[in-house]
């Protein structure tokens, strides 16, 4: 069986959706799939690790990464940027291995663009109610952020229709298989003997 150049996987879907739940479960097993690790200028939370969470970068460093095309998507994020290395998602898919990005949706449409080949996951909240909860609970944030949040949400999963899948993660573990499921079918497909 020849199975030539690795598949991209790109996870996305609005804030708040548990696309960083979803992911952290998945690579808990064993699979194979490389986990694309971000750029990012956002402050180092506890217990995140540079170089394993992301590669933290000063502003200037981003936008100079961004100046030379080291980046094969990036988007700003409440103040903070956040962007794929180029490089490494290239190599690792000529390498014939599988890589995985979970980015948000102005990231993803600029994937599409640029790799138009790649397999596109949009995860979906069971509903605009329980998203609202999702973002709510996160506490932090005060009523008009929570109020744009939730605007942008809405723009956000009026791009649904540009992927290829769509996963409701009403329970994580569900969602989860759905997305190994999908990792499967994809490998299907493509295999030729
Ligand atoms: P957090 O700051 O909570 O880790 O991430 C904030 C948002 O940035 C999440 O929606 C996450 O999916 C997204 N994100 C993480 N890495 C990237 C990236 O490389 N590119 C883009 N466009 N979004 C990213």
């Amino acid at each position: 069986m020849i199975k030539e150049k690795g598949i991209l996987f790109i996870l996305s879907g609005p804030s708040g959706v548990g696309k960083g739940t979803v992911r952290k479960k998945l690579f808990e097993e064993e699979l194979d799939l490389q986990y694309s690790i971000s750029m990012t200028t956002r402050d180092r939370r506890t217990g995140e690790v540079d170089g394993v969470d992301y590669f933290y970068k000063s502003r200037e460093e981003f936008e100079k990464l961004v100046k030379e095309g080291e980046l094969l998507e990036y988007a700003q994020y409440v103040n903070n940027y956040y962007g794929t290395p180029r490089k490494y998602v290239e190599e690792t898919i000529e390498k014939g291995l599988d890589v995985f990005l979970e980015i948000e949706v102005q990231g993803a449409m600029q994937v599409k663009k640029n790799f138009p080949q790649g397999v596109f996951i949009f995860l979906f909240p069971p509903s605009l109610e329980e998203l609202k909860n999702r973002i709510v609970n996160r506490g932090t944030e005060s009523q008009e952020l929570v109020l744009n949040r939730l605007k942008e949400a809405r723009n956000e999963i009026e791009m649904m229709d540009a992927y290829d899948y769509v996963v409701v993660n009403d329970q994580v573990e569900t969602a989860v298989d759905k997305v190994k499921a999908i990792i499967k079918s994809e490998h299907l497909k493509r295999e030729r003997i």
